[in-house]
């Protein structure tokens, strides 16, 4: 840190991103990547009168996109504010609706408490129950600003939308954001219930079930009010926020339903196969919604699994944080990916004394 680094931000630990190795040497099962090719739809889209178009700026507006995200969940243009990634949704929410103070759970996406100290934020962990479920009755009536995942990062269990409404409905003097980075996967998204509260935003991304993490492209989906509180803060940050080329290829991915929930649906049944083959091996499962599964080997750690994983080529993630940290978090790749991982496995179960 040098000497004209804020005092204010001193104390910030940012946020570790999964390892992104060059080589393509592993089989990567770390960052809950897609493993399925865009849409060809999408890509299709980025012909030479785009490549021409760089030499402008991007619509601020992002219109094309919007109006994609709002036809396929049937919600106004002026309900969605499209995003640099989801990360960038989510820092937007921080930074307008921190000052409150922020709830999230003790387990859950780590980039929420990174987002509280950047925008100085003071936050409160609620613990998850022992089986690692949200007890909903403990976000009711918080007086803070909510912030929960559905399904969870890094537990992947999913709250159905009943569940969530209650918790919406349960602190009407306050902003409550799902993040549904992996919705798609199983759940039941709750970007309808924005035309029925005024104080839920959701936020979503094309990272994970769209196939489109290195577009960076996420959004938020709200009452026209809270948008527009979004809004003030991206055009008092970086009007051009979505570039061009992801603005194109990201409206062109929402529109192709039928490929995306093709990619999805096969991403569910490999996970069905990736839970049953570690099952079978005697390892702690928990319920999944996403596209990956946290899982506990009889024998291993899981600094260790993670470790003898990276040595045998596949690339897994593990998380310090001592109520997981005998996990590790398995990305559900392809089949022959998920094989090759349910081999590995075998052998070192087998091997270890
Ligand atoms: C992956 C992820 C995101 C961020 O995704 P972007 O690539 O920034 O859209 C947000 N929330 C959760 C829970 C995630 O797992």
């Amino acid at each position: 840190m040098s000497e004209f680094f804020s005092q204010r931000l001193a104390e910030l630990k940012p946020y570790t991103a999964g390892e992104q190795p060059k080589d393509g040497r592993y089989i990567k099962l770390n960052t809950n990547e897609n493993p399925y090719f865009p849409s060809r739809y999408a890509v299709g889209k980025i012909d030479g009168a785009r490549l021409d178009g760089l030499r402008l700026y991007s619509d601020p507006d992002c219109e094309q996109l919007t109006t994609a995200i709002a036809r396929y969940y049937n919600v106004k243009p002026s309900n969605v504010l499209p995003s640099n990634g989801s990360d960038e949704a989510l820092a937007f929410c921080f930074a307008a609706f921190g000052d409150c103070g922020v709830v999230f759970p003790d387990v859950t996406y780590g980039f929420y408490k990174v987002f509280a100290r950047l925008f100085g934020a003071r936050y409160d962990e609620i613990p998850l129950d022992s089986d690692f479920s949200v007890r909903v009755d403990d976000y009711i009536g918080v007086g803070k600003t909510v912030v929960l995942a559905n399904p969870n990062a890094q537990t992947g269990m999913c709250l159905p939308l009943k569940e969530i409404e209650r918790i919406v409905a349960g602190n009407p003097d306050n902003v409550v954001i799902i993040d549904e980075a992996y919705i798609d996967f199983g759940g039941e998204s709750a970007a309808r219930l924005t035309e029925k509260y005024g104080n839920l935003i959701v936020v979503q991304t094309f990272s994970k079930s769209r196939s489109l993490a290195g577009a960076r492209v996420g959004y938020a989906i709200a009452c026209d009010a809270l948008i527009a509180d979004l809004q003030r803060v991206k055009f008092s940050f970086n009007p051009y926020n979505v570039n061009s080329l992801s603005c194109a290829l990201a409206s062109a991915a929402m529109d192709d339903k039928a490929y995306f929930e093709q990619c999805a649906a096969k991403i569910i049944a490999t996970r069905a196969d990736l839970t049953k083959g570690l099952l079978a091996l005697g390892y702690t499962v928990i319920p999944s919604s996403a596209n990956f599964v946290l899982a506990k080997s009889p024998k291993i750690g899981g600094a260790e699994l993670y470790a003898l994983l990276k040595k045998s080529g596949i690339l897994v993630r593990h998380f310090d944080d001592a109520r997981i940290a005998d996990y590790v978090r398995i990305t559900v790749g392809t089949d022959e990916q998920t094989a090759a991982l349910l081999k590995a496995v075998g052998e070192l179960e087998e091997k270890y004394a």
